[in-house]
């Protein structure tokens, strides 16, 4: 890329949308706009931007849609009125007190988005867990990483991404399961791309029910039955153990319950399980061969394992093979999770989650409760988790909770079976929405709303898919009366009376988050602003008297974090628990993302240039089964489950697997329509150790629609 062009007011910053987490330049131009182009300085992206990064200035310059001011109404029959930042916070502080007193600090809950920054997940964090006494936060990084987390925490001891994205110019083979990095994590891809054309030897094996853009440059596409990669994943791990590929020195020496995952492994014969993923035994075997001769082996998943009841046995299905091969904490080798969103590992630090408290510290144990309790100086931290994301709207629905704080996320459109998102919403007795843009579904429910400041108009950190902590400089000023979220949640603290609240800036926030991580793994004591700035980015940890500048690979001494120090090997079963095709219900859905639009479109859909990819939801269906039903492209299509309904534009292509239908998970209502919308009928069945959501598996119906 060539140089950047800087004006005398550029700043470098981070894109914000997916978990790769590109380094940008945003300058800003006389006539106060911004412009923002790929930061050619920035390791993880070298100049480059996907069509999303390269149009976030559109996002930004284009206050349309802006909340200005605070609003609020005294009954939910009012209409909002514009009132003073005092007023809302008053108010809203006067309510939770009482619900506080009257019912328990349980009734109330804050559900955030990984879209925060780390200096508004610790405030959060510190507000409920450290001072109002409950736990009841959680993040739409429940809907997206949970499962993985929950994984890395059982196999390495630690929630951590132990290798770096230069480790994928040192890999020769890539095993990408459960996603669609070449829309989904584009510029991460592209480095995948351009090593392969250096390295055409370079092995690339793609598992997806559906042929993606990925697939164009993999030596193998697996597209198995949706929800038997557990299955797969065992039959390539037997036939690795029968071929002799395995690295019995690191099985020995630095790992346990090989024993017990080789007996589950040769359960299945090789006929059996290639059958049950609908593929070739001879495709299964190249998987393996290519897997077995690699020097170098990185794994990379998405939400296709994540988002599943089975989520958390899926993921360690996949971190077994680079076990069992010993491929991780050594270079070009490691277990790569791509993270949907830009901040759900900064989250997760300050442990702005139900069932976690900062620097990955643990619920449930005392002596880490005591810790932090002694740190904030609030009240006691509960031991028992909080509620999880859909959970908090469970217990509006049936009245355990009073009070839901709803800030950076649109849950009307992204929760599953959102319908009962829409009849907790309206049950509750109090919901605050703090929110960028007057677009998002939750506000029509709203008895508060709080204008934010966006991307830009705010400093803070953010840390990507690989452990790399960035500083967000602000470059102008939010519109109105708009705030930063952290500022916003301070306030707020102050008026309930809390103390430890009154920071003078973000860079004394993430001193306070810095100084909790001291002698734990996510170690960050040698780090402040003025380090984050000098250096632009920095890989946790960074320890105080470190001689390194952070840290590139983790476990490179293959001592890990578990109790025994050992890298568990899961003996994981491969029961599918999913919502089951029946005579009702015979197709199975799966939903997703595509190239340019961002989650819920409140940000991407603003900008011509990314609607014109799709410009409206769409079902995808393969032409055998479509001429059964009689569907031509662009027919409305109906498609129901046991929830609710979608009517949307058959899609007619060969890249999906017969039996199997997709639809995007974007579009939400859209002026009272709110058939495009794919959570109507989504199951909300959960994944019982991460609580993630099987977003994507559930039983359908089809049919052509008449006009009644
Ligand atoms: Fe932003 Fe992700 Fe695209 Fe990079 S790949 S520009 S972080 S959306």
């Amino acid at each position: 890329a060539s140089k950047n062009r800087l004006t005398a007011n550029a700043v470098t910053s981070t894109c914000c949308y997916c978990g790769v987490g590109c380094g940008v330049v945003v300058n800003k131009e006389k006539n106060g706009t911004i412009t923002v182009q790929g930061n050619t300085e920035h390791p993880v992206n070298k100049g480059m931007l996907c069509s999303k990064g390269m149009n976030l200035h559109y996002t930004v310059n284009d206050k349309s849609d802006r909340l200005l001011y605070p609003q609020m109404r005294y009954n939910k029959s009012m209409p909002m009125q514009q009132v003073s930042w005092d007023d809302a916070l008053n108010r809203t502080a006067a309510v939770f007190k009482t619900f506080i007193e009257k019912y328990g600090p349980d009734s109330v809950a804050f559900y955030a988005s990984g879209q925060c920054l780390t200096e508004e997940y610790y405030v959060v964090n510190k507000l409920i867990k450290g001072f109002i006494g409950s736990n009841n936060i959680d993040t739409n990084s429940r809907l997206c990483m949970s499962s993985a987390v929950a994984a890395y925490k059982i196999a390495l001891g630690e929630d951590t991404v132990p290798l770096c994205y230069d480790d994928i110019e040192l890999a020769d083979c890539f095993y990408i399961m459960g996603g669609n990095p070449a829309w989904c994590h584009p510029i991460l891809w592209r480095r995948v791309e351009a090593h392969k054309a250096a390295n055409p030897d370079t092995k690339i094996i793609v598992v997806d029910p559906r042929v993606t853009d990925t697939c164009a440059i993999a030596d193998l596409h697996l597209q198995i039955n949706p929800g038997t990669d557990i299955t797969l994943n065992h039959a390539i791990g037997r036939l690795l153990i029968e071929n002799g590929d395995i690295d019995i020195d690191f099985i020995n020496n630095h790992a346990e319950g090989f024993e017990q995952y080789s007996t589950i492994v040769f359960q299945k014969t090789l006929t059996e399980s290639a059958q049950i993923c609908g593929l070739t035994e001879s495709s299964i075997r190249l998987a393996a061969t290519y897997i077995g001769e690699a020097k170098g082996f990185i794994t990379m998943w998405t939400m296709g394992l994540n988002q599943s009841a089975i989520g958390v046995n899926k993921n360690l299905s996949l971190i077994n093979l680079n076990l069992i091969t010993g491929h991780v904490g050594k270079p070009g080798s490691g277990p790569l999770s791509l993270t949907g969103q830009p901040n759900a590992m900064g989250g997760r630090e300050v442990g702005g989650l139900s069932n976690l408290l900062p620097a990955h510290r643990v619920l449930s144990n005392p002596l880490h409760r005591e810790e932090v309790q002694k740190f904030w100086g609030g009240k006691p931290i509960q031991p028992k988790p909080g509620l999880t994301a859909t959970e908090m709207f469970e217990a509006l629905n049936d009245g355990r909770l009073k009070a839901i704080w709803i800030m950076c996320t649109n849950p009307l459109t992204s929760l599953p079976n959102v319908r009962l998102a829409e009849e907790a919403l309206k049950k509750a007795k109090f919901v605050v929405v703090q929110e960028i843009s007057n677009k998002p579904e939750t506000l029509a429910y709203a008895d508060v709303i709080l204008p934010a400041a966006a991307w830009a108009e705010k400093e803070g950190t953010m840390t990507n898919s690989e452990r790399r902590i960035s500083y967000l400089n602000k470059v102008i000023d939010p519109p109105g009366e708009a705030l930063p979220d952290a500022e916003i949640i301070c306030r707020f603290a102050r008026k309930m009376g809390y103390k430890g609240f009154d920071f003078e800036n973000a860079a004394a926030i993430y001193a306070e988050h810095v100084k909790l991580t001291a002698k734990t793994n996510i170690d960050i004591s040698g780090l402040n602003y003025d380090i984050l700035k000098e250096q632009k980015t920095v890989q946790w940890p960074y320890k105080k008297k470190s001689p390194t500048k952070g840290t590139q690979r983790l476990f490179t001494d293959k001592i890990f974090y578990t109790p025994s120090a050992k890298a568990v090997i899961s003996p994981v079963p491969d029961t599918l628990t999913s919502e089951a095709p029946d005579d009702e219900y015979p197709f199975i859905l799966t939903t997703g993302r595509i190239r340019d639009q961002w989650h819920t479109m409140s940000k991407t859909g603003k900008v011509n240039k990314l609607n014109q990819h799709y410009k409206q939801a769409f079902l995808e269906i393969h032409p055998d089964d479509a001429a059964i039903l009689q569907l031509n492209e662009g027919d409305i299509t109906v498609i129901t489950s046991r929830r609710g309904e979608v009517r949307v534009q058959a899609k007619l292509t060969e890249q999906i697997k017969r039996g199997v239908v997709f639809l995007p998970m974007h579009w939400g209502k859209i002026l009272n329509n709110d058939l495009n919308r794919a959570n109507n009928i989504t199951s909300d069945m959960l994944d019982p150790v991460s609580k993630e959501p099987d977003f994507k598996y559930c039983a359908v119906n089809l049919k052509k629609y008449k006009k009644p």
